[in-house]
């Protein structure tokens, strides 16, 4: 199966409600979408959402890395030298993370295709279905207790919530979320970067001291601060998942050596695809740490490889790939079933990708 030719395009899928964090508010999935052809009729498909203020790649980075290094290094290539493959997408260009994911899945998707196994299954796994949280955008304590018990009724039992924007109001804005979930909805926070360590610590144990029960945190502190991650760790209750700290497998060891987090997060876009991705598995599994596998605001081939990966890993304990549940619609055929928090993958050979609708071809 020889690699012929790849095309670029682009999607948009407005979001049910903006989407905000301490970093960013955005209101559609707006993605570069990679569809690889070869001379057997195959075509794998990726994606990559333009998430600058998280990975730095933008749209046009993402475009540009793909047309001027990864897609000239792919073409002509046979999909059976699969480690060959992943080796040279790999050095084609350092970091672009998010293009190198994008090729990597559709990789993952031809080679599956090529020997009529679903990527999950060629990985090991048996596991068919995984339970999703959902995002609790910050906002007002008011709106951010309207959604809670908007996601409650939608039958969601775990939520994953927008904290950081605003520290002195976030202990505020946690009480009000505990308050509409009842006692039995389990709470994950995320504050991407929002809190200094000294802060982050006084701020989760004053949680934890009104009983608001938090699962874990993610990333309170900056992402180089890998110091003050483990300041956190050492001395919060609250369990620290590291998720913008951790970009490469390299990352997740240091993460991991120092004892600086209690979880680690694996998002394909941070780490270059499913290939470094069981990189950091491995390693999780050797210390074990626990593993979440998250998502950025991607559509549904992204986030399909990485139930495919999750299906696969038994260390990937928690899972936010809460993306396609967020659009309001699902322009991609195949793929997972999507069925509010419960997400069941397909058993189609390779990522289970049939077409997607609107595509604007660069
Ligand atoms: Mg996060």
């Amino acid at each position: 199966m020889k690699i012929t030719e790849v095309r670029l395009g682009r999607i948009s899928v407005p979001l049910r409600v903006p989407f905000k964090t301490a970093l960013r508010s955005v209101s559609s999935v707006e993605d570069v979408i990679v569809e690889v052809h070869t001379d057997t009729g195959a075509v794998g498909y990726g994606e990559a959402p333009p998430t600058g203020a998280i990975t730095g790649d933008t749209t046009g980075a993402i475009v540009g890395a793909l047309q001027d290094h990864i897609i000239k290094t792919v073409v002509g290539r046979d999909v059976d030298g699969f480690e060959d493959l992943m080796l040279a997408l790999d050095k084609c260009i350092v970091k672009n993370t998010s293009a190198k994911a994008a090729m990597d899945m559709a990789l993952w998707d031809l080679y599956g295709q090529l020997y009529h196994i679903p990527v999950y299954k060629l990985l090991g796994g048996s596991r068919k279905q995984i339970v999703t949280d959902i995002t609790i955008s910050v906002n007002d304590p008011e709106e951010m207790a309207r959604d809670t018990v908007n996601a409650v009724q939608r039958g969601y039992d775990t939520l994953k919530v927008k904290v950081g924007a605003d520290p002195s109001l976030d202990v505020a804005r946690l009480s009000a979320v505990r308050q509409a979930a009842g006692p039995d909805i389990r709470i994950r926070i995320d504050a991407n970067q929002g809190w200094q360590p000294k802060q982050a610590v006084r701020i989760l144990n004053q949680m934890q001291e009104r009983g608001l029960d938090i699962e874990f945190v993610e990333q309170p502190v900056k992402a180089h601060d890998f110091t003050g991650l483990k300041y956190v760790t050492e001395r919060s209750y609250v369990p620290v998942l590291a998720d913008e700290s951790v970009f490469s497998p390299a990352d997740a060891l240091t993460i991991m050596q120092m004892g600086a987090a209690d979880l680690v997060n694996i998002k394909l876009m941070k780490c270059g695809g499913i290939y470094n991705a069981l990189k950091i598995a491995s390693a999780a599994e050797v210390y074990g740490v626990e593993c979440m596998i998250g998502c950025m605001l991607e559509a549904k081939i992204s986030v399909n490889a990485a139930v495919h990966l999750a299906c696969a890993k038994q260390i990937i304990t928690k899972i936010d790939l809460d993306g396609p549940v967020l659009c309001s619609e699902d322009p991609i055929l195949g793929g997972a079933v999507f069925d509010e928090q419960n997400i069941t993958v397909s058993d189609d050979p390779g990522l289970g990708i049939h077409g997607v609708q609107g595509i604007r071809y660069l």
